[in-house]
Order: structure tokens, then C-alpha cells, then sequence
């Protein structure tokens, strides 16, 4: 790192640097905080002077505290510093079908408000940055948080992103294609917009704040409607070469399996998503399975949900308990195949399925990575369930504002020793 004085006149580059000295020293002072100026200089290999004046000007802005006084080798004792996660809030909203969850939260990513809306029927683009610029507006005047406090708006749709242009490039379930979405936002919020997909916002989301904590190889799936996932390699969010990396749910489990919508025959989306819990049970039904969904449903099999299986399994119903199973076991073999490739610490399983069903469906997951994977580091693999709730992917994409405004280093700073 380059050692910048701060009384020369700042030049584009000399900017540049000096705002990377003060994520750098913002991200240390985040991490080993209350820390005094010495220790971050010395941390940050900047001169103290440079160093003393970058926690001055965080003072400044509201970003970092005084927090006491440290101990002293000898001489004066120093001041030590801390970060202030309520000096800015950041937006957050995931969009879905059939309903959309908007948080604000603090620069920790905790949600300091928070608000569900639930639509019916299908919604084009425009309605969609109708519907999300209503929620952040809501959101924001519930939180409290003045209109310049905010660092930005993430926003999460399930599909294909360009986040570069804030376009959704493909968005199946919600029949989009080429939607432009931070330019239709921009008629209604004029706040910094930036667009991901929603299993990026979950690992994004719980690698900082949640399950992922510490790790720094980890995959997040996410098991909805439908599968997909977010790989993150040396703590960085892995994109591929056109943005689409980490689509495990078309990874193929069953050649002999049912066509997906994609085309392929046993997609792993197929078996183990929501539809495929849903199907598998009322086909069972219908061939006559004797099982207590079918009064949990007072015999409306197109009642069924994946709420009415595991309430059943639950209860020791060994039809349902047996459909869990299945869809574990689809689970386990896609995980253990990326397992294998990728050798993560860790992975934290999430979404809608994964929020309702919890270790009836993690259990027989667990088995078969444990069983299928390669070596004994991979069957040692930490299989965990997301830790952030049903609120993850909102507070990803706060948390991905976050990052993008320079106020959290999207890999960690500090030098390893
Ligand atoms: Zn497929």
C-alpha cells in the first residue's frame, strides 16, 4: 500500500489511493475495533500521520467513534476507535413473484425496519420498479432514516443479471426479459441502484452477516421454485465469465429424471424444489398413499404445500417423511458433485424450502454428501442451514449497497500474518 501525506493538493490518482487507504483503515477499524491510531498504522502499513488523519476524517463523517482509552507500553495512553453502524442505513428489497420483502438496516446489515408485500397475478417490468420504488419509499419513512443517510438501494430479482447495467437479462418465473430495471427506477428513487440475482444476495447476505462468517470458501444454495446458488472463492463472490456462475439447479441428478423447463431431462431444480416436493406428493396421493396430508388438506390435494409434507413428516407420517427423504438425497448428490470440485469450509443451505422443511430435509442432505463426497475433508464439509432467516436475501442485497458505497471491503483487508 502506497503512503500518501495529506497536505500535498490530491490528484486523480493520489484520490484513489487515499480512498483505498480509508476503506482499508474503515475495514480494520470494523474488524479489530476498538483499536487505537498506532495499531491501525502499523496494521495498515500507512505512516501514522497518514493514518491519523484518515481517522479524523471517519470521525468526520460519522463512521467511527471514540471508544476509551487503551493500555500504554509506557507513556501516554492511546484513544481507541470504533465503527458506528448507525452513522448511514442502506435499502434492501427482494423481489418475487408473488411478493417482495424491503428492509432498511444499519451499516451492519441488521434491519432496522421492515415490510412484506404480497401481489397476485403477473407483473411486467414497469409495474415491478412501480412496486419495488413503493416498498423502499415505505421502508424508508417507517425506519426513520433522513433521505441522506442512504448509501444506496440493492435490490435481488431471481434470474439472470447484468448488474454492470442493472438489467434483468432473463427472469423465468417472472416471465422478464431484457427489463431494464435500474432506469425504470430511476423515473421514482434517486438513490445509487444496484441489481443482483437472488442467490447472489444470499451469499452476499451470509457471508458477512450470517452462516458464512470467517469462512473464506463457501457455497450458499438456495431452494425455492427454484435451485440456484452463490459460490464465494477466497471471499470474493465468484460471477464466471458472462455473470451466471453457480447454477446448480440444472446440474443433471437423474438422466432417466423429468424434463426441466430448461430443456435437460433430471435437473436437479426438477426434483428438489418447491414443484417437485408439491408433485411428488399429490401423484403419491393419487395413487393411493395413505398418509395424513391428505386430512391436513381436508382432501384438496391442490392445497398441498411443502408446509402441509413436513408438518406431516413431522408427525411421523412415513409418506411424507420418504418424499423428504428423496428430495435430501437429489440435494446431497448436486452438493456433494460441487463439494467435490470446489472443496468449500462450508455450505449454508437457504430459501423458502429450506426455511420450511429445516433438518427434515438437511438429515438425509447431510448422508448423502457424507456418503457420496470424494475424500474425508469433503465428508467433513460443514452443512449448515442459512442463519439469516427469511429475510437473507433482503439483507444481502442491503449489504451488497453496503459494499458498493465503500463502506465494507467485499474481501477482508487485514494482512494476513
Ligand atoms: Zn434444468
Amino acid at each position: 500500500m502506497n503512503h500518501q501525506p495529506s497536505d500535498k493538493p490530491l490528484t486523480g490518482d493520489t484520490r484513489l489511493i487515499r480512498q483505498m487507504n480509508r476503506s482499508a483503515i474503515l475495514q480494520l477499524i470494523r474488524e479489530q475495533g476498538p483499536i487505537s491510531r498506532v495499531d491501525l498504522a502499523r496494521l495498515s502499513n500507512l505512516t501514522p500521520a497518514t493514518a491519523f488523519s484518515i481517522v479524523e476524517e471517519l470521525v468526520e463523517l460519522g463512521l467511527v467513534q471514540e471508544s476509551g482509552i487503551g493500555d500504554s507500553a509506557g507513556g501516554r495512553k492511546p484513544k481507541l476507535f470504533k465503527f458506528n453502524p448507525n452513522a448511514f442505513a442502506a435499502v434492501g428489497v427482494d423481489l418475487r413473484v408473488d411478493r417482495l420483502i424491503a428492509v432498511v438496516t444499519d451499516l451492519d446489515a441488521r434491519p432496522v425496519a421492515r415490510i412484506v408485500h404480497t401481489y397476485q397475478g403477473d407483473i411486467d417490468g414497469e409495474e415491478g420498479a412501480r412496486l419495488i420504488s413503493a416498498a423502499a419509499q415505505e421502508v424508508i419513512r417507517r425506519s426513520g432514516m433522513p433521505f441522506e443517510a442512504l448509501v444506496g438501494l440493492g435490490i435481488s430479482v431471481p434470474g439472470i443479471i447484468d448488474t454492470e447495467n442493472g438489467v434483468v437479462v432473463k427472469a423465468v418465473n417472472l416471465g422478464w426479459e431484457q427489463v431494464p430495471l435500474r432506469e425504470l427506477l430511476s423515473e421514482h428513487l434517486t438513490l445509487p441502484t444496484h441489481i443482483v440475482d437472488v442467490s447472489a444476495a444470499l451469499a452476499v447476505g451470509e457471508t458477512h452477516f450470517g452462516a458464512g462468517q470467517g469462512a473464506r470458501n463457501l457455497i450458499c444454495i438456495n431452494i425455492g421454485s427454484g435451485i440456484g446458488s452463490g459460490i464465494v472463492i477466497g471471499e470474493q463472490l465468484y460471477w464466471g465469465a458472462d455473470g451466471v456462475a453457480g447454477e446448480i439447479g440444472h446440474m443433471t441428478v437423474d438422466e432417466d429424471g423429468p424434463q426441466c423447463r430448461c430443456g435437460n431431462y433430471g435437473c436437479l431444480e426438477r426434483l428438489a424444489a418447491r414443484p417437485a416436493i408439491i408433485e411428488r406428493a399429490i401423484k403419491g396421493l393419487k395413487q393411493g398413499a395413505v398418509s395424513s396430508i391428505r386430512s391436513l388438506v381436508d382432501d384438496r390435494l391442490e392445497e398441498v404445500t411443502v408446509q402441509t409434507v413436513v408438518t406431516a413428516a413431522n408427525d411421523g407420517d412415513e409418506f411424507a417423511r420418504g418424499i423428504l427423504n428423496e428430495t435430501g438425497r437429489y440435494l446431497g448428490m448436486g452438493i456433494a458433485n460441487v463439494v467435490n470440485f470446489l472443496n468449500p469450509e462450508i455450505v449454508i443451505v437457504g430459501g423458502g424450502v429450506t426455511e420450511t422443511a429445516g433438518e427434515t430435509l438437511l438429515e438425509p442432505l447431510r448422508q448423502t454428501v457424507k456418503m457420496r463426497a470424494f475424500d474425508i475433508h469433503a465428508r467433513r464439509v460443514r452443512i449448515v442451514p442459512a442463519q439469516l432467516g427469511i429475510d437473507a436475501s433482503a439483507i444481502g442485497d442491503a449489504t451488497w449497497a453496503i459494499i458498493k458505497a465503500g463502506l465494507l471491503a467485499s474481501s477482508s483487508s487485514v494482512p494476513s500474518t
